[in-house]
């Protein structure tokens, strides 16, 4: 494409925002509400994000008594369409950020604006298991913070051997009456102090050359089965939690080669702004924070990235 010099007319829009979770959507309702009237892509399948994979959510502030994820989602969509923010459930496939007049492609239209919000996510990476899915917030988990509450006083598996299984696993401690660490080899990959931590923990028990060949339950988790990575024996854990903490994945393939991205592909910001390497691109929530990751501080970079992108506008007119 040859966008650098494609021209602001009267479809440019001020702001097109990438993304339908707690980020793009408040980055939506603080645009529209500046009147700014935002263009916002959703995505064809997963419209609302990470959320709209699990049940109760009871760290959102607001909701005394929590609140289904998707239900929180809708309630973020429908406020963002209130103040005329227009919700387009496509992906984005292709886009040049690189001019002043940023270029926007779908499968069949192509959008031109002065500004744009990326704010697509992060994938948590899966074991690939059948039931893995199914049992999403029914006992399988990828965020300790979210929902370790959930797990008081029962017995949970953690997987993985990284310094965030580690954390994950330790924070667990707090509430299960036992947390089993599984790992495939006979060590870990996380730096010494964090293994220390985990040996010095007497709640903690390692699960070494071991791997999950199934989960098992009919409404919830009920068991895992575990697969000795060096004999193939299998054998039954009984657990109602199992937390898969194997790493996470941004979704920044569409923007390589145009905004800086840090090693494990993280959009890289000015922080405290939002703002990219490129003038009018900014970007919010976990395709930029692999550290916090929860929905109000993608809602609160959203809400940010809105504020600067509205700024940048200002400055242009
Ligand atoms: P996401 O929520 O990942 O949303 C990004 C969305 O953008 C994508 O899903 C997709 O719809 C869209 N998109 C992506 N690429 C494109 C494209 N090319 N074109 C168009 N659209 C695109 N956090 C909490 O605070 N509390 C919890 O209880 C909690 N529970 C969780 C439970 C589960 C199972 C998971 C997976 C996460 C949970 N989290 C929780 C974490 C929280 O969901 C995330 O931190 C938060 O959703 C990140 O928001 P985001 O807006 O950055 O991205």
């Amino acid at each position: 494409m040859s966008e650098t010099t494609a021209p602001t007319d009267a479809t440019t829009r001020n702001v097109i925002i990438i993304g339908s979770g707690p980020s793009g959507y408040t980055a939506a309702v603080y645009a529209a509400r500046a009147a700014l009237e935002p263009l916002v892509f959703e995505g064809s399948v997963t419209a609302g994000g990470a959320l709209m994979n699990t049940t109760e959510v009871e760290n959102f502030p607001g909701f005394r008594d929590g609140i289904m994820g998707p239900a929180l989602m809708d309630e973020m969509r429908a406020q963002a369409e209130r103040f005329g923010a227009e919700l387009v459930s496509d992906d984005v496939l292709e886009v040049d950020l690189t001019g002043d007049v940023k270029v926007v492609k779908t499968a069949t239209d192509t959008y031109t604006a002065r500004s744009v919000i990326l704010a697509t996510g992060s994938g948590y990476r899966k074991l690939g298991l059948p039931r893995e899915e199914e049992l999403s917030g029914r006992g399988v988990s990828w965020c300790a913070t979210c929902d370790g509450f959930f797990f008081r006083e029962q017995a949970i598996a953690v997987v993985g051997g990284g310094d965030s299984a580690i954390e994950e696993a330790t924070f667990l401690t707090r509430f299960g009456s036992r947390v089993y660490l599984i790992h495939r080899r006979d060590e870990l990959r996380a730096s010494k102090i964090m293994q220390e931590r985990a040996f010095a923990d007497p709640k903690l028990e390692m699960v070494w050359n071991s791997e999950v060949a199934a989960i098992n339950g009919d409404e919830r988790v009920e068991s895992i089965t575990l697969r000795d990575t060096v004999t193939g024996d299998e054998r039954e854990l009984a657990v109602t939690g199992l937390f898969i903490a194997i790493g996470h994945d941004p979704r920044s393939e569409l923007l390589t080669g145009q905004v800086d991205l840090d090693d494990d592909g993280y959009v890289l910001v000015n922080h405290p702004s939002t703002a990219t390497n490129l003038p009018g691109v900014f970007a919010a929530g976990d395709l930029v924070d692999h550290h916090y990751r929860q929905a109000i501080t993608a809602a609160g970079t959203g809400c940010a990235a809105a504020l600067d992108a509205e700024r940048y506008i200002a400055a242009l007119d």
